[in-house]
C-alpha cells in the first residue's frame, strides 16, 4: 500500500502551516515534508522540525548530488524537497503534503503527475497583510516583499485541483481535510487497498 502525494502552496501568511499542522494533528495518516531552506531561521522554529536550515554551500551541494525532489528560489532563498524522505514516507503508505511553492508544484507535476494540489487563497489582501503582521515573524521590509510577491504567487492558482479560501480557520480546516478523505475513496486507492474483498466480491 502507498500513499498519496499532495501539493499545497499559497501566498505567504494565507495560513497554510498553521492548517497543514492542524490537520496532520488530526490525522495520522498525513505527513508533512520537512523542506531544506537557506532562510534564517525565526525565533520559534526549530531545525528538523520546521525547515532543515542549511547554508547556500550545503543546500547547493545537495543539489548536486540529487537529493531534491524539487527545488526553487523564493523571495531570495533556496527552498527544496528531500527526494529520499517523501520516499520512504510515501512507501509507507502516508500521505505526504509537500508545502512549497508554485515554481516547486509545476516541477513535482511534470515528476509525479497523480500529485492532487491544492492552493490556499486569503480572504483578501488587506487581512493576508495583516495575519503577516500579526504573526510577528518578520520584519516591516520582509513583509513587504511578501506582500509585493503574493499577487504573482496567487496568480498560478488556476493550475491548482482544488481552492480552498481560509476566511474562517475551522471551515477552511474542514475543507482542506475533505479533499484528503475523498482522495482515498478514489477508485484507484480503493482498489488497491481493499483487493481482497473486491475479488471475493467478484468470484475471483
Ligand atoms: P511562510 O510561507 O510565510 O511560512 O514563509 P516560508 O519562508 O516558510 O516559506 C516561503 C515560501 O517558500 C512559501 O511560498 C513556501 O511555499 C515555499 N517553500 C517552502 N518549502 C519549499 C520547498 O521545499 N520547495 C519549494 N519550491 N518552495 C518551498
Ligand atoms: P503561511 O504558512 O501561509 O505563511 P501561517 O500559517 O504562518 O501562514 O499563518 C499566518 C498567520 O495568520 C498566523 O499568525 C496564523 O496564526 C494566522 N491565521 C491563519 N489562519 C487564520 C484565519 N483563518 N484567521 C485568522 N488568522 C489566521
Ligand atoms: P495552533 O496550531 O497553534 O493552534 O494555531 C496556529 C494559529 O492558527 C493560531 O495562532 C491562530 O491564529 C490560527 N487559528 C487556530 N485556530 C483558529 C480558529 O479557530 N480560528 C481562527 N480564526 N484562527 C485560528
Amino acid at each position: 500500500m502507498s500513499g498519496s502525494l499532495y501539493i499545497v502552496s499559497a501566498p505567504s501568511g494565507a495560513g497554510k502551516t498553521s492548517l497543514v499542522n492542524k490537520l496532520i494533528e488530526q490525522d495520522s495518516h498525513i505527513m508533512v515534508s520537512v523542506s531544506t531552506t537557506t532562510r534564517p531561521q525565526r525565533a520559534g522554529e526549530q531545525d528538523g522540525i520546521n525547515y532543515h536550515f542549511s547554508s547556500v554551500e550545503g543546500f547547493q551541494e545537495k543539489i548536486e548530488h540529487g537529493d531534491f525532489l524539487e527545488y526553487a528560489e523564493v523571495f531570495g532563498n533556496y527552498y527544496g524537497t528531500s527526494k529520499s524522505a517523501v520516499e520512504s514516507q510515501l512507501k509507507a503508505g502516508k500521505d505526504v503534503i509537500l508545502e512549497i511553492d508554485w515554481q516547486g508544484a509545476q516541477q513535482i507535476r511534470k515528476l509525479m503527475p497523480q500529485a492532487t494540489s491544492i492552493f490556499i487563497l486569503p480572504p483578501s489582501l488587506e487581512e493576508l497583510h495583516r495575519r503577516l503582521n500579526n504573526r510577528g515573524t518578520d520584519s516591516a521590509e520582509i513583509i513587504d516583499g511578501r506582500m509585493n510577491e503574493a499577487v504573482n504567487e496567487m496568480s498560478h492558482y488556476h493550475e491548482y485541483d482544488f481552492i480552498v479560501i481560509n476566511y474562517h480557520f475551522e471551515k477552511a480546516l474542514e475543507e482542506l481535510h475533505s479533499i484528503f478523505k475523498a482522495g482515498r475513496l478514489t477508485q484507484k486507492v480503493q482498489s488497491q487497498n481493499h483487493q481482497n474483498l473486491i475479488n471475493g466480491l467478484l468470484g475471483k
